[in-house]
């Protein structure tokens, strides 16, 4: 970028910039000043929360919290303000009405699918989601009575269309699926929740609010493993759901969330709290039930990531594009995935639906030489390491066969998208050059050690 460009961005910004209203703060503004908003005197950085109690002096102020009549701490299972000024944050990120933090990621999938279903009801989610969110749906709910129609994302809007019955509650997808790292088509997935008039639920972990934001594409409730890349530095398991309060419950099909709650005086969520029922009853019921909360302590690292995710994703995206690019050329590979390729299937969907054009870290490449080359070069490995999981700032890789799918035959995990040669990375924020000479030198390694 030349200094001219530059300085007209600045400027241009500058001219947008509304700075008395925090709800009109620029993204990277928000990921460091959303959420705490300390009054004179109180500490600038968000503080630990470390209790599970909260002091009242009246009998009658307690009776209106635990009637939902006034909001308010009662006990750190369904609220903490260190936890709550992180979901303040992230719901503003997202651009929802409010938000509810989970203990994990599972949590937070479970809390949103949870809130909207019973026994007898369908669900229709993408086939190309999470293994543990899959195996939720799949083993989990089924046993509980709630089945779910998995679809291939790719299918034509007439083949999915058929998915859909009389008691389905809910459409569930994910922005960039784990691990095929498909992009979804959001306009066919809100228009098809609109047309059978229900919920669009999409888990946006991989992406982040920085990339896409869902709410803005349809969907009606966004759910994050925070312990990606919000957290990014591997330190934190956690969750998040966000309510986007853009769907109207009552419509016949969520009496739960019209009818009143007999176990809190009788309160009408859609009545008493209106665009944001579904995330006011998550918090009642779920945290209240399942207590499947947020740490004080994981909050606080939670947020401390936020700080910087504007600027931690840009590297992210750029560091895995120019690891793809080098992959795509090297003889000893057999094929990359990355999104963020010109080449990729997906990549006009990051046109059309990204903010930041850029496909997040995660790629996944085929090895040359079978399991012993793949032995070789994670052992070379000197800058990235074997690790599960993703979203870590240090460039971490995985191979799906002998770990989180080694459960499954040859057979299906070639139909789960997981073929023997599969290499998972998350690639991290360190000098892309690093990260490109390490791979270099471990495929080399490989070509020596494999058949
Ligand atoms: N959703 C996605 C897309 C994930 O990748 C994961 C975990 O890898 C989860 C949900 C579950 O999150 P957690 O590990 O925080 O429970």
């Amino acid at each position: 970028m030349t200094k001219n460009t530059s300085k007209k961005k600045i400027e241009s910004a500058k001219n947008t910039a509304n700075v008395t209203d925090p709800s009109k703060w620029n993204f990277a503004t928000k990921c460091l000043q959303a959420g705490w908003k300390p009054k004179i005197g109180e500490p600038r950085v968000l503080p630990i929360f470390q209790s599970t109690t909260y002091k009242y002096e009246d009998v009658d102020e307690v009776e209106r919290l635990f009637a939902l009549k006034q909001s308010g701490n009662k006990y750190t299972r369904t609220g903490n303000p260190t936890v709550a000024a992180f979901e303040s944050k992230i719901t503003e990120l997202e651009g929802g009405v409010g938000a509810v933090a989970t203990a994990s990621g599972q949590a937070a999938v479970l809390l949103a699918i949870s809130n909207l279903v019973k026994a007898g009801d369908h669900i229709v989610a993408s086939k190309t989601i999470y293994g543990g969110s899959y195996t939720l749906l799949s083993v989990r709910l089924s046993k509980l009575g709630i089945e779910t129609t998995f679809i291939d994302p790719e299918d034509s809007i007439a083949e999915l269309r058929k998915a859909f019955r009389p008691n389905t509650k809910l459409i569930f997808g994910e922005t960039i699926g784990n691990p095929a790292l498909g992009i979804l088509d959001f306009e066919k997935f809100s228009k098809l929740a609109k047309e059978f008039d229900v919920p669009f639920l999409v888990d946006n972990t991989l992406a982040t609010p920085f990339l896409v934001k869902p709410l803005k594409l349809g969907a009606n409730v966004v759910i994050h493993s925070a312990t990606k890349y919000i957290d990014g530095h591997a330190v934190a398991l956690g969750g998040v759901v966000i309510d986007g309060g853009n769907y109207n419950w009552e419509n016949g099909k969520f009496p739960d969330l019209v009818e009143p709650d007999a176990q809190y005086a009788n309160t009408s969520y859609t009545q008493k709290f209106g665009r944001a029922a579904f995330i006011a009853k998550a918090r009642a019921q779920f945290l209240r039930d399942y207590g499947a909360a947020l740490s004080p302590f994981n909050a606080f690292l939670l947020n401390l990531g936020l700080e910087t995710l504007h600027l931690r994703m840009p590297q992210h995206s750029n560091n895995a594009l120019a690891l793809a690019e080098f992959l795509s050329k090297h003889p000893a590979v057999n094929w990359v995935s990355y999104p963020g390729l010109k080449s990729s299937p997906y990549f006009k969907r990051i046109r059309k639906y990204f903010d930041y054009q850029g496909g997040s870290g995660v790629l996944t490449f085929g090895l040359k030489g079978g399991r012993a080359a793949i032995r070789s070069f994670v052992k070379a490995l000197k800058v990235a390491a074997l690790v599960v999981h993703v979203g870590d700032a240090r460039t971490s890789v995985l191979h799906p066969a002998t770990s989180t799918h080694s459960q499954l035959s040859p057979k299906d995990r070639l139909a789960a998208g997981i073929p023997e040669d599969m290499i998972r990375v998350s690639v991290g924020i360190e000098d892309p050059r690093d990260i490109i000479a390490d791979f270099e030198q471990a495929i080399a390694a490989s070509t020596k050690g494999g058949k």
